[in-house]
């Protein structure tokens, strides 16, 4: 029996491999997997065109993960990613692809960590470096990182770095690669700069474009004329009469996102402010419970939006227009992901419509109207996250992986034996363990793993 053009059985990967992705869920490839990963397994060099949610980090990393040679300790393999929140995101689905190999290591390096830790892991030898451009060249300049070894080089959301201004990094990072080294470029747009960076660093790149799919249709767009004093209320009424799993809504200032924050929060709303000056922990946490269904409202700028690569938000709320109508159609593409429908709701004033009228001009769309009447509270319950998220003090560092603290909260050891339903996401970073829980069994939860072990030690544990 043949296999079909897209199961993953057609391409050259091994049956561990195989059974891996299996398990993993990933039955067919998805277009930009089936577009890319025949040419980039042959060798070749890429430019692919293609959005977050595609599946582009595993067209990618099965590429890098069949050329490694797990018994040679060198960086085989480097992944440059514009924002930390991309890195741990592309490394951590390179860990779940790599399972299937023996003893693959990953070190992700990001600033707002310090160097020595780092420096440490890779002297403890890494097969795969995904990191940020910054902090890259610090670990190259001071020499803690080599890159003779090099075989594939990864740019991710490469028009991304350039907009952040990592053109020049990039260069200096690249240079430092071995000629031979086979290059895949990722990027959602293809802007000049990314030609003139496929014209210096790439040979005979086999071209890949991947439409964007059906998402743009299945985004209901509602503008709502309001006055200037209304616009909290107004947010508000959205949020409860639409009742959205997860938003994400956007001000133009962190100041706004503040006081907006306390206002929802005032209302029994579950919000979390987002913007550029926060510190990397406090950035951290907040990612971590937007992630993990603990915050039900982010309310952020665009700057500090960015690199935030949650799939799927249900609703997308212009608190504020923004006065760039590119900036508008970026806001709104990150609701109805994936084919799931999605709601993006934006708030207007009289001194707003010059705006509004720009981005009608951009959308190639006139905007549909409601008034603030036509919303009523879906229910008179407070809209609270399903999830509360516990911290635990001590991460990869200690050792902690997810399935210790998984055991030890479904243990019936000191406490309750929690069923897998009542536990969600557990991420582990660096230092720390975020793991959420259902909202009704938090205190407790957080009791038993104070009381009890995890991975044989007993660890400090607090609600967030
Ligand atoms: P990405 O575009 O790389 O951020 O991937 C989006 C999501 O799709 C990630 O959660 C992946 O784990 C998942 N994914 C990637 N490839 C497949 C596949 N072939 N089948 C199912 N899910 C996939």
């Amino acid at each position: 029996m043949t296999a079909a053009p897209l199961d993953f059985s057609a391409l050259p990967l091994n049956e561990a491999t195989l059974a891996n992705l299996a398990q993993l869920g990933y039955h067919q490839m998805t277009p930009i997997q089936a577009a890319s990963l025949p040419p980039a397994l042959a060798g070749k060099d890429l430019i692919a065109q293609a959005q977050t949610g595609s599946g582009k980090t595993a067209a990618f990393a099965l590429a890098l993960l069949a050329g490694l040679n797990p018994r040679w300790f060198a960086v085989q393999a480097l992944v440059l990613c514009p924002t930390r929140e991309l890195a741990d995101q592309v490394s951590a689905e390179i860990r779940r692809l790599a399972r299937a190999q023996d003893n693959i290591k990953v070190v992700t390096l990001c600033g707002g960590v310090p160097l020595r830790g780092q420096r440490a892991s890779l002297e403890n030898g890494a097969h795969i470096v995904v990191g940020t451009p910054g902090r890259l060249m610090d670990h190259l300049e001071r020499e803690s990182l080599d890159l003779a070894g090099l075989k594939t080089l990864v740019l991710d959301e490469a028009d991304r770095m350039l907009d952040m201004g990592f053109m020049d990094d990039i260069r200096t990072v690249v240079r430092q690669t071995p000629p031979t080294r086979q290059t895949l470029l990722f990027s959602a747009t293809y802007p000049e700069g990314i030609a003139s960076l496929a014209k210096d660093f790439l040979r005979e790149p086999v071209h890949i474009e991947i439409k964007a799919q059906a998402a743009q249709v299945t985004i209901e767009q509602r503008f709502y004329e309001i006055t200037r004093p209304q616009k909290f209320e107004a947010v508000a009424k959205l949020l409860l009469h639409f009742r959205p799993v997860n938003t994400l809504a956007f001000c133009n200032t962190k100041q706004q996102c503040k006081d907006l924050v306390d206002y929802l929060q005032q209302q029994g709303i579950d919000a979390q402010a987002l913007y550029g000056e926060l510190e990397q922990r406090e950035r951290d946490q907040v990612l971590a419970q937007f992630a993990n269904r603990s915050c039900a409202v982010l309310v952020a700028t665009d700057v500090a939006s960015r690199g935030l690569d949650i799939n799927q938000l249900a609703a997308v709320i212009n608190v504020d227009i923004t006065p760039d109508p590119q900036v508008h159609v970026h806001r709104v593409g990150r609701t109805g992901r994936a084919g799931a429908a999605g709601l993006a709701l934006s708030l207007a004033t009289l001194n707003d419509m010059g705006r509004v009228g720009a981005i009608e001009v951009y959308q190639k769309m006139s905007s549909t109207w409601y008034g603030l009447d036509t919303l009523t509270p879906a229910s008179t319950q407070p809209l609270l996250a399903p999830m509360v998220t516990l911290q635990i003090l001590g991460g990869r560092k200690e050792k902690i992986r997810a399935g210790d603290v998984l055991g030890a909260l479904t243990s019936a050891e000191g406490g309750p034996a929690y069923t897998r339903e009542q536990i969600g996401k557990i991420q582990v970073t660096e230092f720390c363990t975020f793991v959420a829980v259902a909202r009704d069994i938090a205190q407790a939860a957080c009791a038993k793993l104070n009381a009890g072990r995890v991975k044989g030690k007993s660890v400090k544990v607090r609600l967030v």
